[in-house]
């Protein structure tokens, strides 16, 4: 595909992704799974295995298109490409085997619009860097090393608070309150985790894909904390009033 072709369709990609996150947000929409979910949006499937299938795209597509792709890999789409698989290998396979949510279901358009979102997110970043981009610039240059820190600080805090809330349920199995650690701050310290990885991944790659993929991390994810964070609030009267969804002091 042309190099100006290319670019355009992450610019529309990037603008859908802006209307979604507007709709999102000001029509208050509850995307229906986790603690959202509902019969209204019809079929569902197994939670566990919804995730799984959602996921996989993400693991296959950007990898399968970086190492097989026609540009040569220099150090820095090797660095990419690791970041991008830890993340999605934790996400796809690990994640849906640790979680503790037997028996609950996830709506097929659900699974349906997130595989196709890892499709169009692991072709956009996989076909830039296995096909298009420009020679690596320098690997030691300081973006790449201050897209490392806050890539590693986020993949940290997402993981962290991911096994947070999935121990709440060792006790019982339904919801409560999660307390320390950045929980004392927000509600979603996950989803800011997972915001800062992929704001790091793009420093590193620097790129326009990346960029678009850091952006609809952003549109997806803080609809989502505001969900969970306002849904706390209806559900427990001695939710913690100080906590932000999910930017610290402020939002
Ligand atoms: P949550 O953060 O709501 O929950 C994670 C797990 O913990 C689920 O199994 C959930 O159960 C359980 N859990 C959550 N809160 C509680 C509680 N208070 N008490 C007991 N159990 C609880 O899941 P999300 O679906 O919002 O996100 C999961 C992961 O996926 C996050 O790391 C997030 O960053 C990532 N994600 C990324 C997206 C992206 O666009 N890149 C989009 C969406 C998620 P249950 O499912 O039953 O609620």
């Amino acid at each position: 595909m042309d190099f100006n072709l290319f670019n355009t369709l992450v610019w529309v990609w990037i603008g859908i992704g802006l209307a979604t996150f507007t709709y999102l947000l000001w029509s208050g929409t509850r995307a229906p799974y986790g603690r959202h979910t509902s019969e209204n949006w019809g079929k569902t499937m197994d939670n566990k295995w919804g995730w799984f299938v959602m996921e996989l795209p993400a693991l296959i597509v950007f990898p399968t298109l970086v190492l097989f792709g026609p540009r040569e890999m220099g150090n820095l789409s090797l660095i990419l490409l690791v970041m991008w698989t830890l993340h999605y290998f934790n996400r796809a396979i690990i994640f849906p085997l640790r979680i503790r949510t037997r028996g609950k279901k996830i709506p097929l358009t659900i699974v349906l619009s997130a595989f196709i979102f890892n499709v169009i997110n692991g072709f956009i970043n996989g076909y830039w860097l296995g096909y298009l981009a420009p020679l690596d610039h320098p690997f030691f240059s300081s973006s790449v090393l201050v897209g490392l820190i806050i890539y590693t600080m986020g993949f940290i805090l997402n993981q962290v608070s991911d096994h947070q809330l999935i121990g709440l349920r060792k006790k019982h199995t339904g919801y409560s309150i999660p307390k320390g650690g950045m929980f004392n701050y927000v509600s979603c310290p996950n989803h800011l985790g997972e915001i800062m990885e992929w704001i790091g991944f793009a420093v590193v790659a620097w790129s326009l894909p990346a960029l678009s993929f850091a952006l609809w991390t952003i549109f997806n994810l803080v609809p989502r904390a505001k969900n969970h964070h306002e849904w706390y609030l209806e559900n427990f009267k001695d939710y913690p009033k100080n906590r932000k969804a999910v930017i610290p002091g402020l939002f």
